[in-house]
């Protein structure tokens, strides 16, 4: 058994069933996948994990996403939105801190005043960190004139998380409207890389109705995108959402936790250049879910630099961790984990992806 395994790992390129059996691997074959995965991180990227100082300063969103709790629809959440006083300090802290990077992330909004907000806040953030500090957005589906505007403004990575490739799928969690719609998607993933972002994208694993095809399809579609970055961690439902009507589907926690570990060993192999992240999600269901991620393939962290006050009104999914801790002390902390997992901790660097500068400039709108 594990000699197939080992001969599929030894392929250039992997099929769709390729890494469908990857994905089916057990206990003893998928250790395999994990020391390859980590061997390529080690030759391509170097074991080195790199911060970015997540902000959240915000849970007003316009959107419907079944599998979200802080979604528009749902009435039980205390929203909030903490003032730019707020955020340029959480920036100062990153920056004081040798962080390197920040990524602001909130409910999405396309309304004047939020475009306008936000590309004062990059300038801000640049002018108080002498042009210092890389600045990640992940603040959803924007015009291709919004993306550029605050492209110009300070912000070189944009993540927008596809978290499905397969629009029957992707239509079984969102509504299926204008609003929510897949091709616009698609489309401002385009608009980000044209514009010159690097473009990260990612999708939940262990969704109902998610077969292992999709998520060897997800894969390829990376593949196929020339991402530079990905975010992707298990799903885990929320009470206060349509998607956990379909509860009874899912697998048990722990097998969503492995099968993500698993997508992220197999797209080390065949991204071998781009930034990883170990997603904050994988926390929730181990302890040390986010170092084992670093293990098998995984060099970016997003440690939270919410003030503490908020973080607990920015749940997309429950039982979120670090809820209640301090920046401070989730620094100290994470720099003892990391150290556990065998990284250094690349301080005070951007730590793009190599990729980006790797890949070929092709205008993908020709593809
Ligand atoms: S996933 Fe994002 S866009 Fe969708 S409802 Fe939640 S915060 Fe809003």
């Amino acid at each position: 058994m594990s000699d197939r395994i080992s001969r599929i790992l030894k392929k250039e390129k992997f099929s769709k069933a390729d890494i469908v059996k990857l994905l089916q691997t057990n206990k003893e074959e998928r250790q395999l996948l994990f020391a390859k995965a980590n061997e390529v991180k080690k030759e391509y990227v170097g074991l080195k994990t790199y911060y970015r100082g997540l902000i959240e300063f915000s849970n007003i969103c316009a959107k419907d996403c079944y599998y979200c709790g802080i979604r528009a629809g749902n009435k039980n959440v205390r929203r909030y939105d903490i003032s730019d006083e707020q955020i340029l300090q959480a920036v100062k802290f990153a920056y004081d801190n040798n962080y390197g990077s920040v990524v602001f992330q909130s409910g999405e909004r396309m309304d004047k005043q939020f475009i306008e907000r936000i590309e004062q806040l990059l300038i801000k953030s640049k002018n108080i960190t002498n042009g210092k500090i890389g600045i990640t957005i992940s603040l959803g589906e924007q015009s291709s004139e919004t993306y550029k505007k605050w492209y110009n403004a300070g912000a070189h990575r944009y993540l927008l998380r596809i978290e499905s490739s397969n629009k029957e799928l992707y239509y079984k969690i969102h509504p299926q409207n204008a609003k929510h719609d897949f091709d616009t998607r698609l489309k401002a993933l385009y608009d980000l890389q044209k514009i010159g972002y690097q473009t990260g994208t990612g999708v939940m694993i262990g969704l109902p109705f998610q077969t292992f095809e999709h998520l060897a399809d997800d894969l390829l579609f990376f593949k196929a995108f020339d991402v530079d970055m990905v975010g992707m961690g298990p799903y885990i439902e929320h009470t206060e959402t349509p998607l956990y009507h379909h509860r009874l589907l899912l697998l048990p926690l722990e097998e969503r936790f492995i099968l993500t570990l698993k997508m992220i060993a197999i797209l080390r192999i065949m991204m071998k250049d781009i930034n990883i992240a170990a997603a904050t999600a994988l926390q929730a269901i181990d302890p040390i879910g986010r170092e084992k991620a670093i293990k098998v393939g995984a060099n970016i962290i997003m440690p939270n630099i919410t003030p503490t006050i908020n973080r607990e009104d920015y749940q997309l999914y429950e039982n979120k961790p670090c809820i209640d801790e301090g920046a401070d002390e989730c620094t100290n902390c994470l720099e003892a984990r990391i150290g556990i997992s065998g990284d250094d901790i690349g301080y005070g660097e951007w730590g793009d992806a190599p990729h980006f500068k790797n890949r070929k400039k092709t205008d993908l709108y020709n593809i």
